[in-house]
């Protein structure tokens, strides 16, 4: 059973299911990409939904406080 059985979406009442998601995060200058991040999907309109404790290795990790599994180069284009 699931984490996010039976909840729903706060915003148009869907039905939330537990899915893996990838976050993007702007750092001082640098991009930080967490992948694999547990979370809970909004079938109808997407919104995601994360716990207190998945946000807070989130911080941590990137904060510095967890290592990263590989760093990857991101190329940014500014007009
Ligand atoms: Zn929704």
């Amino acid at each position: 059973m699931s984490f996010w059985e039976g909840e729903t979406c706060e915003y148009c009442g869907g039905p939330i299911v537990g899915r893996h998601v990838s976050l993007h995060r702007k750092i001082k200058r640098r991009y930080v990409l967490i992948e694999h991040v547990p979370a809970g999907v909004c079938k109808k309109c997407g919104t995601r939904y994360f716990t207190a404790n998945v946000l807070k290795t989130v911080e941590e990790s990137i904060h510095g406080r967890r290592p990263a599994e590989r760093e990857v180069l991101v190329p940014v284009y500014a007009l």
